[in-house]
């Protein structure tokens, strides 16, 4: 089988990370993985069947009565089907970002979801997002993007999302969620969010979609020659 090609784009949430993925792997053909979206299907299924993402004994019972699959439609957005079921649109609430953020730290957890991901980046050139992709998943990947701005930037980028969306929206929420995330999706013991040594450092504070998704196209192309 021919070598693929890896693209790694880590940071913390709302960083932007899957408009810019999927914007650049739409550009260069590749498949987009949005990983984030697997551990939100491990906490959706857990809900659902009513067991706390800090129960760790619980969904180390339960996970072996899940199956995951990523498919793709005509346009290329990945849809995440547990045991047969889409839960693409399910899994998108407040709710369900903090409980994957917990249940994403158990060993059990991320050693399952370790090989799905493994397995796609085996066979399809891939730009993969997540919070570990460069450290752990892909530390082969031959461009690795850590992309960040600051919890203000990121809650305010969200708080105008929902209303654009017309929902409600209150930004000091939002902002004290997204302070949470960070502090449990960095702190915790197995593949924290954390730059890659040789991961090139994206700030997106002060920079708009079109410069940011410019900025890694230049990376990618300095790298791979894509
Ligand atoms: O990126 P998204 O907000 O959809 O991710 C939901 C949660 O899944 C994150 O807060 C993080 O705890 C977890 N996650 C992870 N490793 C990844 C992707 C996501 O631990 N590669």
């Amino acid at each position: 089988m021919a070598k693929t090609v890896s693209i790694a784009i880590d940071g913390p949430a709302g960083a932007g990370k899957s408009t810019i993925a999927r914007a650049i792997a739409k550009e260069l053909g590749y498949y987009y993985v949005d990983t984030g979206a697997i551990y939100r299907t491990v906490a959706y299924f857990m809900d659902l069947l009513g067991i706390s993402p800090k129960d760790v004994d619980g969904v180390e019972r339960y996970i072996d009565e899940l199956t995951i699959n990523i498919e793709y439609d005509d346009e290329g957005v990945q849809h995440m089907i547990m045991n047969g079921m889409d839960v693409s649109n399910d899994i998108r609430t407040q709710d369900i970002s903090q409980k994957a953020s917990l249940i994403s730290a158990h060993a059990v957890v991320r050693d399952v979801l370790l090989d799905m991901q493994r397995d796609v980046a085996k066979a399809h050139n891939v730009v993969m997002d997540g919070r570990d992709i460069g450290t752990v998943v892909l530390p082969k990947a031959q461009v690795k993007i850590f992309l960040t701005a600051s919890a203000e930037v990121r809650a305010k980028r969200r708080t105008d999302e929902l209303i654009a969306k017309g929902q409600k929206a209150n930004y000091e929420q939002i902002l004290k969620e997204i302070q949470q995330r960070d502090y449990q999706d960095s702190h915790r013991a197995i593949a924290p969010l954390k730059m890659a040594k040789d991961s090139v450092k994206v700030d997106t504070s002060d920079m708009t979609i079109d410069e940011v998704i410019a900025a890694i196209r230049a990376i990618v192309a300095e790298k791979v020659g894509a």
